[in-house]
């Protein structure tokens, strides 16, 4: 998911290109989806220049911004893989993880989630107290103990997949919603760095909103 995140998109490239090449070819190959989530800024030309580089990469272009979760849907879409890894594009989810996620799909779990270590050093407080509540309201509507649903460096098998896509809802909270159709789920320790550049794209009412959907959707 990507809105305004022009500075970030280089160093993203750069990093997610030699992890994606160094561990997966051939029958294992890779592929990557970018959703230009409606930015104002030069992302989606970026974007483009990227995928007319590498085939490999595909860009979804929305008309408007309709926030992360949304964005992810729509590269959940396109994407043709037999394991989907989803992270966020400022870097704070190190693409090095990667191989780490998808080795535990590879090994039977169909939702593997990432749990931040050392977050308290990168998220102000008033960012963390609001993942703390969704956090614990989460475990409660979805009787699945994880400790980080916030945490989108995530991945999922094809059929968890698929099943999300069958879900025709305009918003929804993707973690939640792929714990529902999971059997096998776990969760394993990944970095979190500041942001490479710029700032959250999510204000007070964005975090709102994202806990109403999963209050409207995943609970009486
Ligand atoms: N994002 C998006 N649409 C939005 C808000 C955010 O696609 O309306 C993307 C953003 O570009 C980033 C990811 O979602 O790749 C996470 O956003 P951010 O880093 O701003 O959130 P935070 O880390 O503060 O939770
Ligand atoms: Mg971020």
């Amino acid at each position: 998911p990507i809105y305004n995140e022009e500075a970030s998109i280089p160093q993203l490239w750069e990093r997610l290109a030699k992890v994606l090449n160094e561990n997966f070819s051939g029958e294992r190959d890779w592929e990557l989806i970018f959703t230009d989530d409606g930015s104002k800024d030069r992302s989606l030309l970026m974007l483009l220049e990227l995928a007319k580089a590498e085939p490999r990469v595909k860009v979804v272009e929305f008309n408007r911004n309709y926030g992360q979760h949304p964005a992810i849907f729509g590269a959940l879409s396109e994407v043709e893989g037999q394991v989907v890894v989803t992270l966020d594009a400022d870097l704070q989810n190190p693409p090095e993880e990667i191989p780490k996620l998808v080795a535990k799909v590879e090994e039977g779990y169909d939702v593997v989630g990432g749990w931040r270590q050392g977050r308290s050093m990168n998220d102000s407080i008033f960012r963390r107290l609001p993942s703390k509540i969704v956090n614990a309201i989460t475990r409660k509507t979805t009787g699945v103990k994880l400790h980080d649903y916030g945490c989108m460096l995530r991945a999922y098998s094809r059929e968890v997949v698929d099943a999300m896509l069958l879900c025709k809802e305009r918003s929804s909270f993707i973690p939640a919603l792929a714990n529902s159709f999971a059997k096998r789920i776990t969760e394993v320790p990944v970095g979190h760095a500041e942001r490479a550049a710029g700032d959250s794209k999510y204000g007070f009412w964005k975090l709102i909103n994202l806990q109403f959907d999963l209050l409207t959707s995943f609970s009486m």
